[in-house]
């Protein structure tokens, strides 16, 4: 049994002091007492740890190297997917292995209680299976056992190279696979994934509707059973020209159209919607996964969340890309994309709720349904997913209630992030990963050999 005390704590009823927590020995909650006595773990605030909804762990060795102008008069999206496709030729499973390890941890530095990695990389330079076709999926559950944190692991279905079908390009044939080859590939990983602590779980993720024929969305849906889908969705321009060409709809209406939606879908991006897909979307229950960060830095566009939320929309947030693993980094670029496109304030926040609590709530809920992960609040029978605020920081200094959330992700940052724990496993004391050395080390010597390569 593991007790934790906290100063002030964000229950599921609200705020609340001096509470004590008892967590079971299988990383639930099995008790929450506020005005309790100071006893165990002591920390400053106590929240809930949300799910990081979308991630490709690899891409973090990038970050940095794609913020020069190449050849044409106008870099975009499609140039950086050009140098990414170059750059993960190099690739062994050990620099995934160790790459991973340390997204994970960075991760669980910035208060992510679990990784949801839409996973791609698949096969050998040239685009022949490993001998277990499940290899790289493997050293990402690796991964979380080094680093103990939750894992939702979805192997990604990549097929085409365009909407007309196409071949894959040869900067994609690392992740390709026919639906039979990814029906093998997925069983392998969920075996994978049988290994790791109770609480990882697997899901199934279409890439795209660029990547995979849009008839065998239905078939996706029936892999997934019960467990998360997640697909990429109006992202790019480009994109969303490339399928109305090809359907004669929007991606939005085409999946409007074609899926059947719950809470469990999750549509990473969303930030070429018109009004009507923008309602629509949202009032079909599925689940929004917003990267602002990485949609900053591919200036995607700006995600309609508004409107989402005025629809009843639910948001989940993640790194993507990776270029900067930041909690609440993501949730003040979300907020103030739309307060500099619309020429206003705390564009989020309601007449009861902060912008940061606000933000705080909507990623904790929408995390646990992507993630299907029974976390998302500190309550009897949840998950044990928690972070702790340093309470001594400067910028929370008398502060009580939501003002505290606004705080930490408009005033601070990720450096208040004091301890963390997923499923009951207290991986960040002080700030830092326990085993960060180890993890930072194997990272370090990855890069220098990838940076030999390159
Ligand atoms: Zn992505």
């Amino acid at each position: 049994m593991t007790i934790v005390w906290a100063e002030k704590a964000l229950l599921e009823t609200g705020w609340a002091e001096n509470v004590r927590i008892e967590i079971s020995p299988e990383g639930l909650i099995r008790s929450v007492e506020a005005n309790a006595p100071a006893d165990g773990h002591r920390t400053g605030v106590l929240l809930p740890a949300p799910a990081n909804c979308h991630s490709h762990a690899f891409q973090r060795a990038m970050a940095g190297l794609t913020e020069r102008r190449g050849p044409n008069a106008s870099d975009s999206f499609w140039t950086w997917r050009q140098l990414m496709f170059r750059f993960l030729d190099r690739l062994t499973p050990d620099h995934v292995e160790a790459i991973a390890a340390f997204v994970q941890m960075e991760m669980l530095e910035a208060g992510y209680s679990a990784n949801v990695e839409f996973h791609y990389l698949h096969h050998q330079p040239g685009g022949t299976p490993y001998a277990n076709i499940a290899e790289m999926a493997e050293r990402i559950a690796t991964a979380s056992l080094t680093t103990g944190m939750g894992l939702t692991l979805l192997p990604v279905h990549y097929q085409y190279g365009g909407c007309d079908k196409r071949a894959l390009g040869p900067g994609q044939i690392r992740f390709g696979n026919t639906l039979d080859a990814y029906a093998e590939l997925h069983a392998r990983s969920a075996e994978a994934i049988a290994h790791l602590p109770a609480d990882c779980r697997i899901g199934v993720a279409p890439h795209s509707l660029r990547a995979v024929a849009a008839e065998d969305l239905a078939h996706h849906a029936n892999m997934a059973g019960g467990n998360p889908l997640h697909m990429h969705l109006a992202e790019q321009i480009a994109e969303v020209e490339e399928i109305v060409a090809a359907h004669g709809k929007r991606p939005v209406e085409l999946v409007l159209d074609t899926m059947e939606l719950d809470a469990r879908h999750c549509f990473i991006h969303c930030t070429q919607m018109q009004s009507h897909e923008t309602e629509g979307l949202a009032r079909s229950g599925a689940v929004s996964g917003l990267c602002p960060i990485t949609e900053s830095s591919l200036g995607d566009g700006i995600f309609d969340g508004v409107r989402w939320f005025d629809n009843g929309g639910s948001i989940a947030v993640g790194s993507d890309s990776n270029i900067r693993i930041s909690l609440s980094e993501e949730l003040r670029t979300l907020d103030y994309s739309q307060r500099l496109r619309d020429h206003s304030r705390a564009a989020l926040a309601t007449p009861h709720k902060s912008t940061g609590r606000r933000l705080f709530d909507a990623v904790n809920a929408g995390g646990a349904s992507v993630s299907a992960r029974n976390n998302g609040a500190l309550a009897v029978g949840k998950l044990a997913d928690m972070m702790g605020l340093d309470a001594d920081s400067v910028d929370l200094i008398g502060r009580t209630g939501d003002t505290i959330l606004d705080c930490y992700i408009f005033a601070g940052d990720d450096r208040m992030v004091s301890d963390v724990w997923s499923a009951g496993r207290h991986m960040v004391t002080d700030g830092r990963h326990i085993k960060r050395e180890a993890i930072v080390s194997a990272y370090a010597r990855t890069m220098k050999q990838l940076g030999e390569a390159i």
